[in-house]
């Protein structure tokens, strides 16, 4: 190897968790996340459980997963197992004596748990990690941005596609089904969540499922898409109206999008989530829209389409440069429906970078 050759990105992140599990003074950490797994590893199966000491890397897949870690597991010794994944972890730790283990609390059942303690002997101490990876994940590296901002990139072409074919008399279904084939079509392995398209009334839902409502002239219609490419999400949502829109809608769409700009003004590294949140709403709450705001700014995006940071009310984690989140505000009006804008962005030293380039303007059939 060139003396020079940047680290792959794998071996960064296991250096980093050895990092901190030295400063959490813990000998080792057992990981049964499959979405941990996979960043730690690039296995990308979906059942195995990986240790990880200051010295080792073990990952243990049944056969069904043989070939498959042998190729894609880098810093690991993949370990076929038959009997039990997690007896195997338990025993193997237990023969070496490490002392503190750590295990992800979030994500290990009690019977799984059980199941190590069952098999493990007195020598191992095993004790609940937190989210140790999650926040390894908090901070995405060059080839997570990378995937995410090609995820955003089919995304907006998908809207942009998909916008111009919008018409009164399709169903909802019909038009989530267009888009989740187009995602396919431009690159992405699929859609990252189930494609919400809510029209009229049921837009006021903000999670409504798109069902076999037919869109109608002059109602509003929620997309919310998202493509997931190399097991990165993206998440966008537009609002668009049908027809010619009312001054009330139209004051309504521009109320929102003042919203979103503001808020998206103040993702800056250093910021807390919580002022994000607040930026939106307060900008809502002028307009006496507040109460019609009823979930929170944003989110985090990676390898999970909902991860931290969360932006909601007195959210004090910082964001950093590197954090990739959605910003989201929305507003929810029964007997008229809801009007919701929401790119994903990319936190940088210098301002935010939107990773969704759609365009935002509502009226694209008048
Ligand atoms: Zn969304
Ligand atoms: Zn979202």
């Amino acid at each position: 190897m060139h003396p020079r050759a940047r680290p792959h990105p794998l071996a960064v992140r296991q250096e980093r968790l050895r990092r901190l599990l030295e400063e959490r003074s813990l000998a080792a950490l057992l990981v049964s996340n499959p979405v941990n797994i996979f960043y730690l590893t690039g296995f990308r199966g979906t059942a195995g459980v990986a240790v990880f000491s200051s010295s080792q890397g073990i990952l243990w897949v049944d056969p069904r997963y043989t070939l498959q870690a042998q190729e894609q597991a880098r810093g690991v010794k993949v370990i076929e197992e038959k009997g039990g994944l997690l007896k195997a972890a338990g025993s193997w730790l237990a023969r070496r004596k490490l002392g503190r283990v750590g295990y992800e609390d979030s994500h290990l059942t009690c019977a799984g748990l059980r199941e190590i303690e069952r098999h493990a002997t007195r020598a191992l101490r095993l004790e609940p990690a937190g989210r140790l990876v999650e926040d390894l994940r908090y901070v995405k590296d060059a080839a997570e941005i990378e995937c995410i901002r090609e995820a955003g990139r089919i995304t907006a072409a998908v809207f942009e596609e998909v916008v111009r074919r919008i018409r009164p008399g399709m169903k909802e279904a019909d038009l989530a089904a267009e888009i989740e084939y187009r995602l396919r079509r431009q690159g992405a392995e699929g859609a990252a969540f189930e494609t919400i398209a809510a029209s009229g009334e049921r837009s006021a839902l903000p999670h409504a499922r798109a069902s076999s409502k037919l869109l109608r002239e002059g109602e509003l219609v929620i997309l919310d898409l998202g493509a997931i490419l190399a097991g990165y999400a993206a998440d966008m949502t537009r609002t668009v109206f049908l027809g010619e829109p009312s001054r009330r809608v139209r004051r309504l769409y521009a109320s929102v999008l003042e919203a979103q700009q503001e808020a998206l003004a103040a993702v800056q590294a250093g910021a807390r989530a919580g002022d994000v949140d607040a930026v939106a709403r307060r900008v809502l709450a002028r307009r006496g829209l507040g109460r019609f705001f009823t979930h929170s700014t944003g989110h985090g995006v990676g390898l999970e389409v909902h991860e931290s940071p969360r932006l909601g009310k007195g959210e004090a984690k910082r964001l950093e440069a590197g954090c990739v989140l959605t910003v989201e505000p929305g507003i929810y009006l029964e007997g008229l429906g809801g009007i919701r804008i929401e790119d994903t962005v990319l936190v940088r030293a210098e301002g935010p970078e939107i990773l969704t380039p759609a365009p935002k303007d509502a009226w694209f059939n008048s």
